[in-house]
């Protein structure tokens, strides 16, 4: 017999039988039909589940780019799986407004399977969210095998080890894997790092538009056009824009994104990963970040297919290694420094920072210019690659002296890659060092001139990197001696932080007093400005 719950004419799928096999959830970022969560699926007796929670679009400012990446891949998802043939339960936040959790304890209610299937979710919070809403005698979950590296297998790792570093990690991961190898199995071309290759500039003429080919592009469809009408309506409020929305949403976009990726920029990636360009945000970066996350890719395929165009000669050694350690090293790392350390993690806040988040944050509105850009391309299309997340906005926060916490809740809600596994270490730990040094050795802080170095940002700017104080000076520099001088005491302890701290033995008393209130100044400044977030 089928029972009929439909609430909406629209969705032909909310229907179930009388007995209910498994209810197989399926989160927003576990969109792969060949994950763990689908072994075994018979659509005779199984439902999968999918929920678009609004409650996570609202506890934190979400911004719209993001939200549409969420929706409209989840939309896409339960299409493909409506023409299969299966049954998908499916809560659209347009159509009711539900919690995960009530949404999922009313479903088990009304459904009564036998079992709940539940791929491990990516993020501590929703986990204990989802293990409340189940009765623990239902439910299974399942390890996510879209991950080359276990909980078990980072906890091998870790353990016994003083301080946890991401190389000797991706050296074992190599190692496992058989990536970038040798016949002998040692690393392909000698090293196991070639990053000494991958820090250049693009010097005064800038990236060359010839050379650097448009990355693959996907305008919205009518879904997609559907998604974004919807959050237009439904958060007026939140930040961010989506009149240029243009990410892979689907599995097959995704391919055709990385392909595109490999044929056109692959080659370049490793030169240039660390560069920074005014008005060119994509430059020779992949843009899979959010493809990999949702798990529209599979990561041991991009590794292949990467690995591939090496050995065809496609791309030079030094672009594809350092492309495999962002994904088979750092990725696979963070989450396993996430979960290791959880929930005690988000708390941290070694340096006792406590700054609110300028407001320029949520608007890119300030007369610094690589804050500007880096802001504004971030609000406007979700993205900001590595070193502007890290060395652009990070640095600021850090060197401000932001709440942790507050610079976690802004790159959680604006990125279309935001998880937070993997924001998370990437944020407090890497960036703000809040961690006290689980993820980085020594907090990475640098003057203006090192955004001069990698940049044309500082050609365009009012402010002069090289000027610490005065009308002139670029606040990067300032917040740079005014944080040695902050942090002196445990930043002498710190053996990798020796030249940067000896150099402050070069200011004598008027200048270190006069930066101090500079610094002060600035802070006054913008927080007088605070954020209505
Ligand atoms: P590419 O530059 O082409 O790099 C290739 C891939 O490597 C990325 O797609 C990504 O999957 C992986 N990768 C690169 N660096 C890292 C890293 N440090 N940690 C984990 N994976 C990495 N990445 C996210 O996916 N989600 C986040 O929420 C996120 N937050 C970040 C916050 C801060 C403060 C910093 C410094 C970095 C953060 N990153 C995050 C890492 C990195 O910035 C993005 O993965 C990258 O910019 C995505 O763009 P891309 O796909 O063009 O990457
Ligand atoms: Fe940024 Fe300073 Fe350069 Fe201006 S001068 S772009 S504020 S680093």
């Amino acid at each position: 017999m089928i029972i009929a719950v439909m609430e909406d004419s629209k969705k032909k799928s909310v229907a179930r039988r009388a007995t209910v096999r498994h209810l197989v959830v399926v989160l927003g970022d576990q969109l792969d039909r060949n994950s763990a969560a689908f072994d075994g699926f018979d659509e005779k007796t199984d439902i999968v589940w999918m929920c678009e929670a609004q409650d996570e679009s609202t506890r934190i400012p979400v911004s719209l780019p993001r939200i549409v990446m969420f929706v409209s891949a989840m939309r896409h998802f339960r299409i493909k799986l409506e023409q299969e043939g299966i049954r998908v339960q499916y809560h659209d936040f347009s159509a009711k407004r539900m919690t995960l959790d009530r949404a999922l304890r009313e479903d088990i209610a009304a459904l009564s399977p036998q079992r709940v299937i539940l791929l491990e979710p990516g993020e501590w919070g929703i986990r204990e969210v989802l293990r409340a809403a189940c009765p623990p005698a239902l439910l299974e979950e399942r390890a996510d095998r879209h991950f080359l590296c276990s909980h078990e297998a980072f906890e091998k790792h870790a353990r016994g080890r003083k301080q946890l570093r991401m190389e000797f990690f991706y050296r074992e991961m190599r190692r496992k894997h058989g990536v970038l190898l040798d016949a002998d199995g040692e690393p392909e071309g000698g090293e196991w790092n070639y990053d000494s290759e991958n820090r250049k500039s693009f010097g005064r003429e800038g990236p060359g538009r010839l050379t650097m080919p448009a990355p693959a592009a996907f305008p919205p469809d009518a879904i997609t056009r559907g998604v974004i009408d919807d959050v237009r309506r439904y958060f007026p409020e939140n930040p961010g824009r989506v009149d240029d929305f243009d990410w892979p949403i689907t599995r097959e976009q995704a391919l055709i994104a990385l392909k595109d990726f490999i044929d056109h920029r692959l080659a370049a990636f490793g030169d240039h990963q660390d560069a920074m360009w005014a008005g060119e945000p994509w430059l020779f970066h992949s843009r899979i970040s959010a493809a990999l996350n949702l798990k529209l890719l599979d990561t041991k395929e991009v590794i292949d297919q990467v690995e591939r165009a090496y050995r065809k000669g496609k791309a030079p050694l030094a672009a594809v290694e350092g492309f495999i350690r962002q994904i088979l090293g750092w990725r696979e790392y963070v989450r396993g420094v996430y979960w290791r350390h959880m929930p005690q993690y988000l708390e941290r806040n070694a340096l006792d920072a406590r700054e609110p988040l300028p407001a320029f944050f949520w608007t890119g509105d300030t007369p610094m210019n690589c804050l500007s850009d880096c802001v504004g391309q971030t609000l406007r299309y979700g993205y900001a690659h590595h070193i502007q997340r890290l060395m652009v906005t990070g640095l600021f926060c850090l060197m401000l002296g932001v709440d942790p916490k507050e610079v976690h809740r802004w790159y959680l809600a604006v990125y279309v890659d935001a998880l937070e596994w993997v924001e998370l270490p990437n944020t407090l730990g890497m960036s703000q060092y809040a961690d006290g040094g689980v993820m980085a050795s020594k907090p990475y802080v640098a003057t203006g001139r090192y955004i001069e170095r990698m940049s044309n940002y500082c050609s365009g700017c009012r402010f002069d990197p090289g000027v610490s104080t005065g009308d002139k000076a670029c606040p990067f520099t300032t917040l740079y001696w005014d944080f040695l001088q902050r942090h002196e005491k445990m930043l002498r302890a710190n053996p990798r932080m020796g030249l940067q701290v000896r150099n402050l033995t070069r200011l004598d008393t008027d200048q270190r007093d006069a930066i101090r209130k500079q610094a002060d100044q600035l802070r006054s400044r913008l927080r007088a400005s605070k954020s209505k977030w």
